[in-house]
Protein backbone atom coordinates (compact mmCIF):
# COMPACT_ATOMS: atom_id res chain seq x y z
CA UNK A 1 0.00 0.00 0.00
CA UNK A 2 1.72 3.45 -0.69
CA UNK A 3 2.23 5.89 1.64
CA UNK A 4 -0.38 8.07 2.72
CA UNK A 5 -1.08 11.85 3.88
CA UNK A 6 -2.03 12.25 8.06
CA UNK A 7 -1.83 14.38 10.73
CA UNK A 8 1.40 13.11 12.93
CA UNK A 9 2.36 14.59 16.32
CA UNK A 10 5.45 13.70 17.80
CA UNK A 11 7.13 14.55 20.93
CA UNK A 12 10.36 14.41 22.68
CA UNK A 13 11.74 12.48 25.40
CA UNK A 14 11.59 14.75 28.67
CA UNK A 15 9.48 17.41 26.50
CA UNK A 16 6.57 18.82 28.85
CA UNK A 17 4.76 19.23 25.51
CA UNK A 18 4.48 17.52 22.36
CA UNK A 19 5.49 19.29 18.78
CA UNK A 20 2.46 20.89 16.85
CA UNK A 21 1.10 18.93 14.65
CA UNK A 22 2.62 18.32 11.30
CA UNK A 23 1.41 16.83 8.31
CA UNK A 24 3.52 13.72 6.98
CA UNK A 25 3.16 10.98 4.67
CA UNK A 26 3.03 8.16 6.51
CA UNK A 27 2.53 3.93 5.82
CA UNK A 28 0.79 1.30 7.49
CA UNK A 29 3.73 0.41 9.33
CA UNK A 30 3.48 3.57 11.43
CA UNK A 31 -0.16 2.80 12.54
CA UNK A 32 -0.64 1.03 16.18
CA UNK A 33 -1.30 -2.29 15.95
CA UNK A 34 -4.73 -3.72 15.01
CA UNK A 35 -6.24 -6.76 13.27
CA UNK A 36 -8.85 -5.12 10.71
CA UNK A 37 -7.14 -1.95 8.33
CA UNK A 38 -9.86 0.47 7.45
CA UNK A 39 -10.14 3.21 4.50
CA UNK A 40 -11.06 6.24 6.39
CA UNK A 41 -13.83 8.33 4.41
CA UNK A 42 -15.36 10.19 7.23
CA UNK A 43 -14.47 11.80 10.82
CA UNK A 44 -15.59 14.83 13.20
CA UNK A 45 -13.66 17.32 15.17
CA UNK A 46 -14.63 16.95 19.00
CA UNK A 47 -13.74 19.21 22.10
CA UNK A 48 -11.09 16.14 22.43
CA UNK A 49 -9.86 16.48 19.03
CA UNK A 50 -8.93 20.04 19.74
CA UNK A 51 -7.40 19.44 22.98
CA UNK A 52 -5.24 16.63 21.28
CA UNK A 53 -4.66 19.10 18.51
CA UNK A 54 -3.62 21.26 20.72
CA UNK A 55 -0.91 18.79 22.56
CA UNK A 56 -3.18 18.42 26.12
CA UNK A 57 -1.27 16.12 27.93
CA UNK A 58 -4.35 14.62 29.57
CA UNK A 59 -5.62 13.35 26.07
CA UNK A 60 -2.76 12.39 24.08
CA UNK A 61 -0.70 9.73 26.61
CA UNK A 62 1.74 7.91 23.38
CA UNK A 63 4.10 9.07 20.61
CA UNK A 64 4.35 9.53 17.70
CA UNK A 65 0.09 10.14 17.68
CA UNK A 66 -2.37 10.53 14.76
CA UNK A 67 -5.63 12.72 16.36
CA UNK A 68 -8.80 11.82 15.58
CA UNK A 69 -11.35 9.65 17.60
CA UNK A 70 -14.13 9.12 15.21
CA UNK A 71 -13.82 6.51 12.44
CA UNK A 72 -16.14 6.15 10.20
CA UNK A 73 -15.17 4.02 6.92
CA UNK A 74 -14.40 0.80 5.18
CA UNK A 75 -12.93 -2.15 5.98
CA UNK A 76 -9.97 -3.11 3.67
CA UNK A 77 -8.60 -5.87 5.23
CA UNK A 78 -9.21 -8.13 8.52
CA UNK A 79 -7.70 -10.69 10.35
CA UNK A 80 -10.85 -11.49 12.45
CA UNK A 81 -13.76 -13.46 11.65
CA UNK A 82 -16.68 -10.48 12.55
CA UNK A 83 -15.40 -8.21 9.94
CA UNK A 84 -14.22 -8.30 6.42
CA UNK A 85 -13.47 -6.61 3.34
CA UNK A 86 -16.13 -3.95 2.41
CA UNK A 87 -17.95 -4.18 5.92
CA UNK A 88 -19.18 -0.54 6.58
CA UNK A 89 -18.11 0.34 10.25
CA UNK A 90 -18.02 2.99 13.02
CA UNK A 91 -15.53 3.31 15.73
CA UNK A 92 -15.90 5.98 18.39
CA UNK A 93 -13.31 6.70 21.26
CA UNK A 94 -11.53 4.12 22.97
CA UNK A 95 -8.56 5.57 23.58
CA UNK A 96 -8.84 5.95 19.54
CA UNK A 97 -6.28 9.28 18.25
CA UNK A 98 -5.28 9.33 22.41
CA UNK A 99 -3.01 6.44 22.32
CA UNK A 100 -3.64 4.41 19.47
CA UNK A 101 -3.40 5.89 16.18
CA UNK A 102 -6.89 7.59 14.91
CA UNK A 103 -8.69 9.13 12.19
CA UNK A 104 -6.79 12.03 10.40
CA UNK A 105 -5.26 9.84 7.96
CA UNK A 106 -6.51 7.88 5.16
CA UNK A 107 -6.31 4.62 6.53
CA UNK A 108 -6.96 3.29 10.36
CA UNK A 109 -5.78 0.23 11.86
CA UNK A 110 -8.24 -0.51 14.79
CA UNK A 111 -9.02 -3.77 16.86
CA UNK A 112 -11.98 -5.34 16.02
CA UNK A 113 -13.44 -5.52 19.42
CA UNK A 114 -13.87 -1.72 19.34
CA UNK A 115 -16.11 -1.65 15.78
CA UNK A 116 -19.40 -1.44 15.51
CA UNK A 117 -21.29 -2.27 11.93
CA UNK A 118 -22.51 1.13 10.02
CA UNK A 119 -26.18 0.41 10.53
CA UNK A 120 -28.35 0.60 7.27
CA UNK A 121 -29.95 3.78 6.47
CA UNK A 122 -27.21 5.84 7.77
CA UNK A 123 -25.36 7.34 5.83
CA UNK A 124 -21.16 7.60 6.18
CA UNK A 125 -22.03 11.28 6.65
CA UNK A 126 -24.79 10.81 9.38
CA UNK A 127 -22.95 8.95 10.91
CA UNK A 128 -20.02 11.45 11.14
CA UNK A 129 -22.28 14.11 11.63
CA UNK A 130 -23.53 11.96 14.62
CA UNK A 131 -19.37 10.79 16.12
CA UNK A 132 -18.53 10.65 19.73
CA UNK A 133 -20.41 13.76 20.42
CA UNK A 134 -23.77 13.05 19.66
CA UNK A 135 -23.39 9.29 20.54
CA UNK A 136 -22.48 10.87 24.19
CA UNK A 137 -25.77 12.69 24.01
CA UNK A 138 -27.51 9.94 23.43
CA UNK A 139 -25.77 8.26 26.16
CA UNK A 140 -27.24 11.09 28.12
CA UNK A 141 -31.06 11.32 27.39
CA UNK A 142 -30.83 7.45 28.28
CA UNK A 143 -29.30 8.11 31.42
CA UNK A 144 -32.12 10.26 32.35
CA UNK A 145 -34.57 8.04 30.77
CA UNK A 146 -33.14 4.72 33.24
CA UNK A 147 -33.42 7.16 35.94
CA UNK A 148 -37.55 7.62 35.50
CA UNK A 149 -37.39 10.98 33.93
CA UNK A 150 -40.02 11.82 31.51
CA UNK A 151 -41.75 14.91 29.67
CA UNK A 152 -44.37 14.69 32.74
CA UNK A 153 -41.99 15.27 35.28
CA UNK A 154 -41.03 18.75 33.78
CA UNK A 155 -38.29 20.32 31.85
CA UNK A 156 -34.82 19.10 31.39
CA UNK A 157 -32.09 21.84 30.45
CA UNK A 158 -28.90 20.75 28.53
CA UNK A 159 -26.16 23.68 28.79
CA UNK A 160 -23.28 24.38 25.99
CA UNK A 161 -26.58 23.97 23.80
CA UNK A 162 -24.69 25.39 20.55
CA UNK A 163 -21.89 22.97 20.58
CA UNK A 164 -21.90 19.39 19.37
CA UNK A 165 -22.65 17.15 22.17
CA UNK A 166 -25.70 19.73 23.13
CA UNK A 167 -27.16 20.75 19.65
CA UNK A 168 -27.62 17.09 19.60
CA UNK A 169 -29.51 16.35 22.86
CA UNK A 170 -31.29 19.51 22.15
CA UNK A 171 -32.78 17.93 18.82
CA UNK A 172 -33.33 14.41 20.65
CA UNK A 173 -34.93 16.15 23.84
CA UNK A 174 -37.76 17.73 21.90
CA UNK A 175 -38.42 14.75 19.51
CA UNK A 176 -38.96 12.97 23.06
CA UNK A 177 -41.25 15.45 24.06
CA UNK A 178 -39.34 17.12 27.07
CA UNK A 179 -39.68 21.08 27.39
CA UNK A 180 -35.85 21.62 26.60
CA UNK A 181 -34.38 24.84 27.88
CA UNK A 182 -31.09 25.27 25.87
CA UNK A 183 -28.39 27.44 28.00
CA UNK A 184 -25.97 28.90 25.46
CA UNK A 185 -23.25 31.90 25.46
CA UNK A 186 -24.40 32.56 21.99
CA UNK A 187 -27.15 34.56 22.22
CA UNK A 188 -26.47 34.56 18.29
CA UNK A 189 -27.66 30.94 18.00
CA UNK A 190 -31.28 31.30 19.81
CA UNK A 191 -33.16 31.30 16.60
CA UNK A 192 -31.06 28.08 15.88
CA UNK A 193 -31.45 26.26 19.12
CA UNK A 194 -35.11 27.14 18.86
CA UNK A 195 -35.16 25.52 15.54
CA UNK A 196 -33.66 22.54 16.93
CA UNK A 197 -36.83 22.39 18.92
CA UNK A 198 -35.66 24.30 22.20
CA UNK A 199 -38.77 25.87 23.95
CA UNK A 200 -36.91 28.48 25.82
CA UNK A 201 -33.11 29.16 25.51
CA UNK A 202 -31.27 30.21 28.76
CA UNK A 203 -28.18 32.94 28.80
CA UNK A 204 -24.86 30.90 29.94
CA UNK A 205 -23.83 33.59 32.49
CA UNK A 206 -26.95 32.96 34.81
CA UNK A 207 -24.99 29.58 35.39
CA UNK A 208 -20.65 30.10 35.19
CA UNK A 209 -20.70 31.86 38.55
CA UNK A 210 -20.63 30.88 42.23
CA UNK A 211 -24.53 30.27 42.89
CA UNK A 212 -26.99 29.73 46.16
CA UNK A 213 -26.15 25.63 47.21
CA UNK A 214 -29.75 25.28 46.51
CA UNK A 215 -32.13 27.24 44.32
CA UNK A 216 -35.70 27.58 43.04
CA UNK A 217 -36.32 24.09 41.86
CA UNK A 218 -36.89 24.41 37.59
CA UNK A 219 -36.22 21.21 35.97
CA UNK A 220 -36.36 17.34 36.30
CA UNK A 221 -33.29 16.64 34.68
CA UNK A 222 -30.53 18.39 32.32
CA UNK A 223 -27.97 17.69 30.48
CA UNK A 224 -24.04 19.00 31.33
CA UNK A 225 -21.02 19.51 29.43
CA UNK A 226 -19.56 21.96 31.29
CA UNK A 227 -18.91 21.07 34.59
CA UNK A 228 -17.69 23.30 37.32
CA UNK A 229 -20.02 26.08 38.30
CA UNK A 230 -22.36 25.42 35.57
CA UNK A 231 -22.98 21.33 36.92
CA UNK A 232 -23.11 23.33 40.13
CA UNK A 233 -25.80 25.84 39.26
CA UNK A 234 -27.65 22.96 37.08
CA UNK A 235 -27.89 20.78 40.43
CA UNK A 236 -29.35 23.10 42.92
CA UNK A 237 -31.78 24.17 40.71
CA UNK A 238 -32.89 20.64 39.98
CA UNK A 239 -36.66 19.66 41.25
CA UNK A 240 -36.93 17.31 43.98
CA UNK A 241 -36.06 13.66 42.88
CA UNK A 242 -34.77 14.75 39.35
CA UNK A 243 -30.92 14.11 37.96
CA UNK A 244 -28.33 15.59 36.13
CA UNK A 245 -26.51 13.52 33.43
CA UNK A 246 -22.51 15.16 33.31
CA UNK A 247 -19.99 14.27 30.74
CA UNK A 248 -18.35 17.12 29.83
CA UNK A 249 -16.52 20.32 31.59
CA UNK A 250 -16.22 22.95 28.91
CA UNK A 251 -16.39 25.35 31.93
CA UNK A 252 -13.80 23.39 33.95
CA UNK A 253 -13.23 19.64 35.56
CA UNK A 254 -13.83 20.90 39.35
CA UNK A 255 -17.23 20.67 40.80
CA UNK A 256 -18.37 23.47 43.64
CA UNK A 257 -21.21 22.13 45.00
CA UNK A 258 -22.50 20.94 48.41
CA UNK A 259 -24.33 18.04 49.56
CA UNK A 260 -27.59 20.01 49.58
CA UNK A 261 -29.28 19.11 46.24
CA UNK A 262 -28.34 15.14 47.01
CA UNK A 263 -29.59 14.87 50.50
CA UNK A 264 -32.44 17.64 50.63
CA UNK A 265 -33.61 16.75 46.95
CA UNK A 266 -32.99 13.66 46.37
CA UNK A 267 -31.43 15.08 43.27
CA UNK A 268 -28.66 12.31 41.52
CA UNK A 269 -25.54 13.16 39.69
CA UNK A 270 -25.63 10.49 36.67
CA UNK A 271 -22.14 10.39 34.99
CA UNK A 272 -21.71 9.39 31.28
CA UNK A 273 -18.51 8.24 29.70
CA UNK A 274 -18.36 7.49 25.94
CA UNK A 275 -14.61 6.65 25.84
CA UNK A 276 -14.85 2.84 27.27
CA UNK A 277 -18.55 2.01 27.19
CA UNK A 278 -19.20 -1.66 26.21
CA UNK A 279 -20.61 -2.69 22.70
CA UNK A 280 -23.92 -3.33 23.80
CA UNK A 281 -24.61 0.11 25.13
CA UNK A 282 -22.96 1.44 21.71
CA UNK A 283 -25.46 -0.38 19.58
CA UNK A 284 -28.35 0.11 21.61
CA UNK A 285 -27.04 4.45 21.45
CA UNK A 286 -26.91 4.13 17.53
CA UNK A 287 -30.31 2.41 17.02
CA UNK A 288 -32.37 5.02 19.50
CA UNK A 289 -30.26 7.77 17.13
CA UNK A 290 -31.81 6.02 14.13
CA UNK A 291 -34.95 5.70 15.83
CA UNK A 292 -35.09 9.45 17.81
CA UNK A 293 -32.88 11.93 16.00
CA UNK A 294 -34.56 13.90 13.62
CA UNK A 295 -32.03 13.61 10.64
CA UNK A 296 -32.83 17.07 8.71
CA UNK A 297 -32.16 18.76 12.34
CA UNK A 298 -28.79 16.33 12.08
CA UNK A 299 -28.40 17.98 8.84
CA UNK A 300 -29.08 21.77 10.11
CA UNK A 301 -26.50 21.64 12.67
CA UNK A 302 -23.79 20.09 10.92
CA UNK A 303 -21.38 21.32 8.53
CA UNK A 304 -18.55 20.15 6.03
CA UNK A 305 -14.68 19.97 5.86
CA UNK A 306 -11.94 18.64 4.02
CA UNK A 307 -8.48 16.80 6.33
CA UNK A 308 -6.46 19.65 5.55
CA UNK A 309 -9.18 22.25 7.36
CA UNK A 310 -8.79 19.85 10.41
CA UNK A 311 -6.25 22.17 12.69
CA UNK A 312 -8.16 25.09 12.01
CA UNK A 313 -11.26 23.63 13.32
CA UNK A 314 -9.99 22.14 16.03
CA UNK A 315 -8.37 25.32 16.76
CA UNK A 316 -12.17 27.14 16.60
CA UNK A 317 -13.92 24.38 18.54
CA UNK A 318 -11.22 24.99 21.61
CA UNK A 319 -12.14 28.34 21.13
CA UNK A 320 -16.29 27.70 21.66
CA UNK A 321 -16.45 28.67 18.04
CA UNK A 322 -17.87 25.47 16.09
CA UNK A 323 -21.37 25.30 15.93
CA UNK A 324 -23.11 22.05 15.93
CA UNK A 325 -21.07 19.04 14.55
CA UNK A 326 -18.26 19.08 11.87
CA UNK A 327 -17.72 16.41 9.76
CA UNK A 328 -14.74 16.20 8.08
CA UNK A 329 -14.35 14.55 4.62
CA UNK A 330 -11.54 12.15 4.46
CA UNK A 331 -11.12 10.17 1.27
P1 LIG B 1 -18.18 21.71 21.72
O1 LIG B 1 -17.04 22.65 21.80
O2 LIG B 1 -18.82 21.43 20.41
O3 LIG B 1 -19.32 22.21 22.71
C1 LIG B 1 -19.03 22.71 23.98
C2 LIG B 1 -19.94 23.89 24.25
O4 LIG B 1 -19.83 24.23 25.63
C3 LIG B 1 -19.56 25.17 23.51
O5 LIG B 1 -20.03 25.19 22.19
C4 LIG B 1 -20.26 26.20 24.36
O6 LIG B 1 -21.63 26.18 24.02
C5 LIG B 1 -20.12 25.61 25.78
N1 LIG B 1 -19.03 26.22 26.54
C6 LIG B 1 -17.80 26.57 26.11
N2 LIG B 1 -17.10 27.14 27.09
C7 LIG B 1 -17.92 27.16 28.18
C8 LIG B 1 -17.78 27.66 29.49
N3 LIG B 1 -16.64 28.25 29.90
N4 LIG B 1 -18.82 27.52 30.34
C9 LIG B 1 -19.97 26.93 29.94
N5 LIG B 1 -20.17 26.46 28.69
C10 LIG B 1 -19.15 26.57 27.83
O7 LIG B 1 -17.68 20.36 22.41
P2 LIG B 1 -18.37 18.91 22.44
O8 LIG B 1 -19.85 19.09 22.37
O9 LIG B 1 -17.67 18.02 21.49
O10 LIG B 1 -17.98 18.43 23.91
C11 LIG B 1 -18.55 19.08 25.04
C12 LIG B 1 -17.89 18.57 26.33
O11 LIG B 1 -18.25 17.21 26.53
C13 LIG B 1 -16.37 18.63 26.31
O12 LIG B 1 -15.92 18.97 27.60
C14 LIG B 1 -15.98 17.21 25.96
O13 LIG B 1 -14.70 16.89 26.41
C15 LIG B 1 -17.08 16.44 26.68
N6 LIG B 1 -17.34 15.12 26.11
C16 LIG B 1 -17.30 14.05 26.94
C17 LIG B 1 -17.58 12.80 26.49
C18 LIG B 1 -17.60 11.65 27.44
O14 LIG B 1 -17.48 10.51 27.02
N7 LIG B 1 -17.81 11.91 28.74
C19 LIG B 1 -17.80 12.54 25.05
C20 LIG B 1 -17.94 13.76 24.26
C21 LIG B 1 -17.66 15.00 24.78
P3 LIG B 1 -22.49 27.54 23.94
O15 LIG B 1 -21.76 28.43 22.99
O16 LIG B 1 -23.83 27.10 23.45
O17 LIG B 1 -22.54 28.11 25.35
Amino acid sequence: MDAFKALWITKEEGAKKPNPAEWKDITIDDLSEGDVVVRVTHSTVNYKDGLAMAGNPGVLRKFPMVPGIDVIGEVVSSQSPDFKEGDAIIMNGFGVGEVHTGAYAKYARLKSEWLIKRPVGLSPARAAAIGTAGYTAMLCVMALERYGITPSHGPVAVSGAAGGVGSVAVSLLSKLGFHTIAITGRESETEFLKSLGAAEVLPRAEFSEAGRPFGKERWAGAVDVAGSHTLANLLAQTKYGGAVAACGLAQGADLPTTVMPFILRGVSLLGVDSVQAPIALRQEAYDRLLADLDMDKLDALSTTCKLDDVPEKTSAILKGEIRGRVIVEID
